[in-house]
């Protein structure tokens, strides 16, 4: 219990915003089936793992130079692909990354944010944006949800109102409910924070290519506070690689500057990740896989007698518990690893392949039985 028991560190003179916090992480267990951590079930192609090391390998020749610090190939390919797959045209100077989307709202955060600053999120939501802003000095104001998990707008613009925020966090879909934002709802809070700030709108897409409505990217346009955040870890089923990037104004990639460490972004990654990209298309079959796989998972869930929280991502949250962890725990003892993620009620199952969907769905329908 984080709240009783003393840290390693608490002798030392840490900042007293970070006194009495927990480091994020996901307990790691031993297990046969392992559907914790929003992960990738599949291992990158054979012919994309063969290109990767091509491209390493003449990464590795130049290695006693630093990288291309504005990482111009990367950004240019990776416009290419939300122009592609995301329905609006960017370009090189709209799209910023770094090492994991972490790094990115880490970035934005620094610029934005920072001592008497705050940020904004509706919980429950990614525990890292509150972190970050810790992190950073900013700080945290958490907003309120509706009973279904949607935003409710006009308490989020209420609070906008009254605290402020430098830093709007929207994510969509969002992490660990599956929730999609409406456009609608971003434009709403897009004003509001215009009208309170002005402030940055970051809206948090991780799991954006697994959501059945498009990308809000459209939104960017003619809206130079609106930032858009991305990662490989999830789509392109690389999150060793960490790689995030974003897509906003211009006048955003040039202001992250500013606090991007010189030469952030290793050649290896940078290499890497331009090799991922030329696999886009067989990566992108992956997803559709699994967003069929997902909406089993509902659909099964449902039927076995479970509620679900409606999924736009790679990730199906379920309950009603009155004791979700003893409930995770009599998952994980018939090999199923899931997460708790502190939703009072509720617990998360990300999507694996078939078969790891099936061992989960067998345990959860053999506690329904027990439980009956
Ligand atoms: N945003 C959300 C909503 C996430 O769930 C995650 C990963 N769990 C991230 C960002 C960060 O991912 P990464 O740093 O691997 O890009």
């Amino acid at each position: 219990d984080s709240t009783t028991s003393r840290n390693a560190w608490d002798e030392l003179p840490i900042r007293d915003e970070l006194r009495g916090q927990s480091p994020y992480g996901a307990p790691q267990l031993d297990v046969p089936v392992r559907l914790n951590t929003n992960e990738n079930p599949y291992p990158l192609p054979e012919a994309l793992v063969e290109r990767i090391a091509e491209r390493v390998r003449e990464a590795a020749r130049d290695l006693n130079r630093y990288p291309d610090r504005d990482a111009v190939e990367l950004r240019t390919e990776l416009a290419r692909y939300l122009t592609r797959t995301a329905g609006h045209e960017v370009t090189a100077a709209h799209v910023w990354a770094a090492n994991g989307s972490n790094e990115v709202l880490q970035q934005l955060l620094q610029t934005f944010g920072g001592p008497r600053r705050t940020a904004i999120g509706f919980e429950p939501s990614y525990s890292m944006h509150a972190l970050i802003s810790r992190g950073t000095g900013t700080g945290w104001i958490s907003g309120p949800r509706n009973d279904d998990f949607t935003i409710d707008v006009d308490a989020a613009r209420t609070a906008i109102a009254e605290h402020r925020p430098e830093v709007v966090f929207i994510t969509s879909p969002n992490n660990p409910t599956g929730t999609a934002v409406e456009a609608d709802t971003v434009l709403a809070l897009y004003d509001a924070a215009q009208a309170a700030g002005p402030s940055i709108v970051v809206v948090d897409e991780a799991y954006g290519e697994f959501s059945h409505q498009p990308s809000l990217l459209p939104l960017i346009e003619g809206r130079r506070n609106l930032v858009l955040s991305r990662t490989m870890s999830k789509a392109f089923g690389a999150a060793g690689l960490r790689l995030g990037y974003l897509a906003a104004d211009p006048a955003v990639v040039d202001a992250v500057q500013l606090v991007r460490l010189p030469y952030h972004l290793s050649s290896i990654t940078q290499a890497t990740a331009l090799a991922a990209l030329e696999h886009t298309d067989t990566l992108l079959g992956y997803v559709a896989q699994l967003k069929s796989e997902r909406d089993r998972l509902v659909a099964e869930l449902r039927a076995t007698g479970y509620e679900v929280t409606a999924s736009d991502a790679n990730f199906v949250q379920f309950g009603r518990f009155d004791d979700s962890h003893a409930v995770w725990r009599r998952i994980l003892d018939k090999g199923v690893l899931v997460r708790d993620n502190g939703v009072p009620g509720w617990l998360r199952v990300t999507a694996g392949t078939p078969e790891e969907n099936d061992a989960f769905l067998d345990a959860v329908r053999e506690l329904k039985k027990e439980h009956d």
